[in-house]
């Protein structure tokens, strides 16, 4: 038996629609089972337990668990990734724990200078701040640059002007000063005078220990949100004895903070200048996009390859849209912990 054409032809638009139902129903099913995801740190470095009291090492869990806790709600109620960032970092940035926000390192003349950045995956929508010593939360204002300027980054008086215009709220530099930074720069340029370490606000120099604090505390967050949208962003004071004016890699997108939907969502902490000169963030998606590697060896190749080669340190947080996680880091130790796809939350401080 042989069918004319215009049946053939009827037969297969019925297939057709019948294919593209079934597709369609699936991918709405996918969708709407996609798996949330939260990755959060607060910086790399001498984190070592020796250096730790009990109390203070649960205080970091706490406040950890806590940021962890309140971004993953908003992504278990349907938010964006970028709102979710937004509320774990602010958390961050409000704890005297971390070098973000209140508790954030000094620079040599004893001020506090903050940076942060925000990348939206969806879009590659980005927004940045550098130099703000006013603005209470740094990585707020990086998401009205992106979202209510037609520029990525602003720095200094200019984006605290930008800030003022739209009403964020804007403290005393002494609001961010706590005792325990001012004795960290007292301690390292106490070592500077002695010659005894020339280089102490490189922190990275060999033998160079750092007893009362970990080198590094920018904080940061990556997620993924029901609609498959990741985001990044990161905060941070810098690096102690920076000298004023100095900009780190945390505000400069593609060094210290990345997202894109096609790869990854990156955040970093370490050492600025390395990731700058290493585009250290940016490093991670590209391997992802051109040599074809997956999110953990991606991570790893930049952080125990290039970083590692370059003499820097540090480390970083990673995720993709499948909800892989990756976190490495070449120091004794990164604050870090993250609740994944399946609801598992984990924090960790040390080495594996
Ligand atoms: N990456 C930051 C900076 O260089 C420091 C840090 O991670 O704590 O400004």
């Amino acid at each position: 038996m042989s069918l004319d054409a215009p049946k053939t032809s009827k037969l297969l638009c019925a297939v057709l629609f019948f294919l593209l139902l079934i597709s369609g129903r699936e991918a709405a099913a996918q969708s709407e089972e996609r798996g949330v995801a939260l990755v959060i740190h607060g910086g790399a470095g001498t984190i070592l337990p020796g250096n730790m009291t009990p109390d203070l090492e649960q205080e970091y869990q706490d406040k950890l668990t806590e940021a962890l806790r309140a971004g993953y709600a908003v992504l278990e109620r349907g938010g964006a990734s970028l709102d979710a960032v937004i509320t774990s970092i602010q958390i961050l940035e409000a704890s005297p724990l971390f070098n973000a926000g209140v508790g954030a390192v000094f620079t040599s003349e004893g001020t506090v200078e903050l940076d942060a950045s925000l990348m939206n995956g969806a879009g590659r929508q980005a927004g940045a701040v550098a130099g703000v010593a006013h603005v209470k939360s740094p990585i707020a204002l990086a998401r009205l640059v992106m979202e209510a300027s037609p520029h990525v980054m602003m720095v200094g008086a200019g984006a605290e002007a930008f800030a003022r215009e739209h009403g964020q709220e804007m403290v005393e530099n002494e609001y961010f000063h706590t005792d325990r930074r001012r004795k960290q720069l007292e301690q390292i340029q106490q070592r500077e005078q002695s010659g005894s370490n020339g280089d102490a606000h490189l922190l990275n120099v060999p033998g160079y220990s750092e007893p009362i604090e970990q080198k590094y505390g920018t904080v940061g967050a990556v997620a993924l949100d029901r609609a498959g949208n990741l985001a990044a962003g990161t905060s941070t004071g810098g690096m102690t004895n920076k000298r004023f004016g100095r900009v780190g890699d945390a505000p400069i997108i593609g060094a210290g903070t990345y997202a894109d939907n096609a790869t990854c969502a990156v955040s970093a902490t370490g050492h600025g200048e390395y990731y700058i000169r290493g585009v250290l963030a940016y490093d991670v998606a590209a391997m992802m996009r051109y040599a074809g590697l997956g999110l953990a060896q991606a991570a790893n190749a930049v952080i125990h390859g290039t970083l590692t080669e370059m003499g820097g340190t540090g480390g970083l947080i990673a995720l993709d849209r499948e909800g892989h996680i990756a976190m490495p880091f070449n120091t004794a130790g990164m604050y870090r912990g993250y609740i994944d796809t399946a609801g598992n939350l984990v924090i960790k401080i040390y080495r594996d």
